[in-house]
């Protein structure tokens, strides 16, 4: 297809971060657009039972704690008395503002709605299951598939309501008094906190030796610290070997790497051990959309699948599994199938962990240059030496650069501490615009701000860090 193809049809398959930008930027452009999702409006996952939700309820957890934390500073507060249908009700009318805002852009665009689930009956053709009953069959001249992911589950487990995924937890169905989390990445953190703030005794069980696998282990240490105070127990190359249901409780069967077993009790348990792409019943076959070992849609740099005029962005097309790459990649699918010279490559892809403290990070990581042999040096700015810092009364974190030790351009940035995620985009920001560290040093920050640290860690580069003293004196 070429740059005539705006004004035909293009058919979006799922309402996520991935589906709904890219359908709103296609009506923009002046393409004829379908979308079609399984909920009311669009939003996806990351709307209805994921990035949003989480982050409601991880605002309430922190405000939780620093209230808590305030004795220090002279403030003493009485403890919460939480009204758990109150919280819940407020979190879903953020999800419900949102989405309905979405909605209501989709309306205003003139992109048709088709409350469904789609499978292709062909190359050029969809049916729909409509929500509602019936079937619908609909002719695209371009298909993108944003299908997203789901949660994995362990299999083997027993059926209970007990046992949860994210999207149940995420409902807070109450507040056990004591909750299993397995799974030491992302998302069983950041909802653990959540419980943990709540009230419950929260322990987590990890297969691997560390937490967070993928990120830094410089960066996970402060956060790990300040969980062993705030959880039940953290579990590290530890598993799951049974779950038994006791009446209302779940007994469980743990065994460490070395094979010892111990037995314990919760009233709840949530797994996030990953997700899978929903790559399967969507007819794929039917239109030649080819998958790779792990289930995600072949695609190339413009998001094309092995069809010329299908193809597949966000989760159901590979890793990493983040709302914001899903956005980008529906973009570049848009703008190529538009028939303009378009490719999906940034250099960095920015992940936040919502913790507190956050840890975020972007290009290239300190465990990926060691793996991969790659010279570069590093410069940490300690927040211990940040007056902000120091007034938020959280001195534990730090920022880092990585950076090529002959050309000095900056390829990856390191932030752990409140905040991080929203600092890390001047990382990503310095990279993607191939900033030397001087670059870094000489941008004026704005005093006294947690910013200024990316400033200071660029000043620890070249040995001349007003608040730190290098170490080569
Ligand atoms: P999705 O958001 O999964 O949307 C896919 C849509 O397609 C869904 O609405 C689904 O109903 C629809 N659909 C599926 N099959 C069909 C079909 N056959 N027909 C019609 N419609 C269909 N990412 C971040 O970047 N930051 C975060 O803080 C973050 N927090 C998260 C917290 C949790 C608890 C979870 C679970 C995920 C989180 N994520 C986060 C990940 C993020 O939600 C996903 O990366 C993102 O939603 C992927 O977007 P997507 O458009 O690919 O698909």
């Amino acid at each position: 297809m070429s740059e005539t193809n705006i004004g035909k049809r293009l058919a979006v398959i799922g309402g996520g971060p991935g589906g709904y930008p890219a359908a709103f930027l296609a009506a923009d452009m002046g393409f004829a657009v379908t979308l079609i999702d399984l909920e009311a409006n669009p939003g996806g996952v990351c709307l209805f039972r994921g990035c949003i939700p989480s982050k409601a309820l991880l605002h309430i957890a922190r405000v939780i704690e620093e209230t808590a934390e305030l004795r220090a500073c002279g403030v003493r507060f009485e403890p919460p008395a939480t009204d758990l249908a109150a919280v819940r009700a407020w979190k879903d009318s953020v999800v419900r503002r949102l989405t309905g805002g979405l909605g209501q852009l989709r309306a205003a665009r003139k992109i048709e709605f088709i409350r469904g689930r789609a499978r292709f009956a062909d190359r050029k053709r969809l049916r729909v299951a409509l929500a509602d009953g019936g079937e619908r069959e609909l002719a695209f001249d371009a298909a993108i598939i944003a299908t997203g992911s789901r949660p994995a589950a362990i299999p083997g487990w027993p059926v209970s309501p007990r046992i949860m995924d994210s999207t149940a937890a995420l409902d807070l169905p109450d507040l056990p008094k004591r909750l299993l989390v397995v799974g030491g990445g992302y998302i069983g953190l950041e909802l653990g906190s959540v419980y943990a703030a709540l009230g419950a005794a929260v322990t987590v069980v990890e297969m691997l030796p560390g937490l967070l696998p993928g990120a830094d282990r410089d960066l996970v240490a402060p956060l790990a610290k300040r969980l062993e105070k705030r959880l039940a127990a953290i579990r590290l190359q530890t598993k799951v070997a049974d779950v038994r249901e006791e009446g209302e409780a779940l007994r469980v069967t743990l065994e460490t790497g070395d094979g010892r077993r111990s037995e314990e009790v919760f009233d709840r348990i949530l797994v996030s051990v990953g997700r899978k792409p929903n790559s399967g019943d969507l007819g794929l076959e039917a239109a030649g959309v080819e998958l790779d070992a792990r289930g995600f849609v072949k695609v190339d740099g413009q998001r094309r699948t092995s069809d010329p005029d299908i193809y597949a962005i966000g989760d159901v097309a590979g890793e990493p599994m983040l709302a914001h790459k899903a956005t980008h990649e529906g973009r570049a699918a848009v703008e190529a199938i538009a028939g303009r010279k378009a490719v999906f490559e940034p250099r960095a892809i920015p992940a936040v962990v919502f913790t507190d403290p956050e840890i975020a990070w972007c290009g290239l990581t300190e465990t990926q240059a060691t793996a991969e042999g790659r010279p570069v040096k590093v410069a940490k700015f300690p927040w211990a030496a940040s007056g902000r810092a120091m007034t938020l009364e959280r001195t534990e974190g730090f920022t880092k650069l990585l950076a090529d030790p002959e050309t000095e351009r900056v390829l990856g940035v390191g932030i752990v501490g409140p905040g991080a995620g929203e600092m890390i985009a001047e990382g990503v920001l310095a990279i993607e615009m191939g900033a030397l560290v001087s670059d870094l040093a000489l941008t004026i920050h704005p005093h006294p701000t947690l910013s200024e640290t990316i400033m200071e860690s660029a000043e620890v580069f070249y040995g001349h860090c007003t608040h730190t003293i290098a170490k080569a004196r």
